[in-house]
């Protein structure tokens, strides 16, 4: 949908034209799992996105519609109950409420929402929801907000309003996001870096799955972790190194172990992946994409069968690289390296492979990294 044409449905809606946010999602390079245990990880934001047209109200009331999902719903900013419980809007409500919460004065506005982020794939429409309504709030009060208050107060709705334990990466890909450049950042210190991707060639490949089990189990990893450095008397995950858990890996279960292992190797995966990235040494890169995905699988056991039969079906197409999936995992995508311009046979190949194995057409989008939240002029 064409920018102009979301004004035109929001006069029509509202009767009377609005400013326009967008923020895009994101999909993570390598390091997965790794933000909530204070490790690292490599994301970029992508050029699908999330745009909010939204005009101020005179009073403190929030309307708000989207043009993905049905329902129109209101509330008040000086009423703090939860009166979206269970919708889509709940995530605007908990924006709105904690940049409240944390101080600012917003004002009463009429929202409508659009987003070309595919919607419960990993690639983060949550986030790019909430950072982009975040930057419409904040704009239409006149409040400059930093991007990582920006970033941080989207993970807080995250946790509170629709119940994830999220780390910080994907709110930081859709404030922070670089044209054409992976962002390599420390969840601990949050100093990041943005890393040229040159000639990478990513591509992305939705198999248009998700088990319903997703935000419970991942929940649950978080909680093993935490369970991990507790036993191990560390802060974190990330303050162990791998020759440690295995001299005390009898003080662990053998799940904990497992959990706390995946964590770890990721840590030391994502150094070596920016350092493979900086030298350009491309098939260094792949090979520890393809090292992620096995732990993932193994060890941290958050893939599905789905996810691994297309990591099989593109690793047996020539010129790739590294196959792995992204994002929390139990379905949603993967992301996979390619030695030269994805061919239009790639796709045609990966997807009749994979529909003829599952019955279900996959989507397939060559990755190009696009910058962060902003205001469409
Ligand atoms: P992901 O972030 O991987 O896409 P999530 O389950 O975390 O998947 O978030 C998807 C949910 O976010 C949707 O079910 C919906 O509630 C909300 N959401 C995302 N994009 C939109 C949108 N454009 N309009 C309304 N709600 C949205
Ligand atoms: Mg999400």
């Amino acid at each position: 949908m064409e920018t102009t044409d979301l004004k035109a449905e929001f006069v029509r809606k509202y009767g009377r034209p609005p400013r326009v946010f967008r923020a895009p999602g994101r999909v993570n390079l390598i390091g997965e799992h790794t933000d909530y245990n204070d490790g690292f990880v490599m994301p970029c934001a992508i050029d699908f996105a999330t745009r909010v047209a939204a005009a101020e109200r005179s009073d403190r009331r929030i309307r708000l519609a989207s043009l993905n999902f049905p329902g129109e719903f209101e509330f008040d900013l000086d009423e703090p109950a939860i009166e979206t419980a269970a919708s889509w809007a709940r995530y605007v409500e908990g924006v709105a409420a904690l940049l409240e919460r944390a101080g600012h004065r917003l004002k009463g506005a009429d929202l409508l929402i659009e987003s070309s982020v595919p919607i419960g794939a990993g690639l983060s429409s949550s986030a790019a929801l909430e950072v982009a309504t975040g930057f419409a709030f904040a704009s239409l009060a006149g409040l400059a907000l930093e991007k990582w208050e920006l970033a941080k107060n989207g993970q807080r709705a995250e946790h509170e309003y629709a119940g994830v334990r999220s780390g910080i990466m994907d709110q930081f890909a859709s404030a922070f996001g670089v044209e054409n450049h992976a962002l390599f950042l420390d969840c601990r210190s949050l100093d990041w870096k943005p890393i040229p991707l040159r000639n990478a060639e990513f591509i992305i490949c939705n198999t248009r799955t998700k088990h319903d089990l997703a935000d419970g189990e991942y929940n649950q990893r978080r909680a093993d972790c935490e369970e991990a450095a507790r036993i191990l008397g560390r802060k974190s995950l990330r303050d162990v190194c791998l020759a440690e858990l295995e001299f005390r890996a009898g003080e662990l279960s053998d799940r904990l172990l497992r959990r706390a292992r995946h964590v770890v190797t990721e840590n030391d995966r994502v150094l070596a992946a920016v350092k493979a990235l900086n030298e350009g040494r491309l098939d260094e890169f792949g090979r520890l994409m393809d090292a992620s995905h096995e732990s993932l699988r193994a060890d941290y056991e958050v893939s599905s069968a789905e996810l691994d039969l297309m990591v099989e079906i593109v690793r047996g197409q020539p010129g790739v690289l590294g196959a792995r999936m992204t994002g929390g995992g139990f379905g949603g995508c993967t992301v996979n390296l390619l030695e030269r311009e994805a061919s239009a046979d790639f796709i045609e190949n990966v997807s009749a492979a994979y529909r003829e194995r599952t019955g279900i057409v996959p989507e397939i989008y060559v990755c190009r990294a696009a910058r962060g939240v902003s205001e469409i002029e």
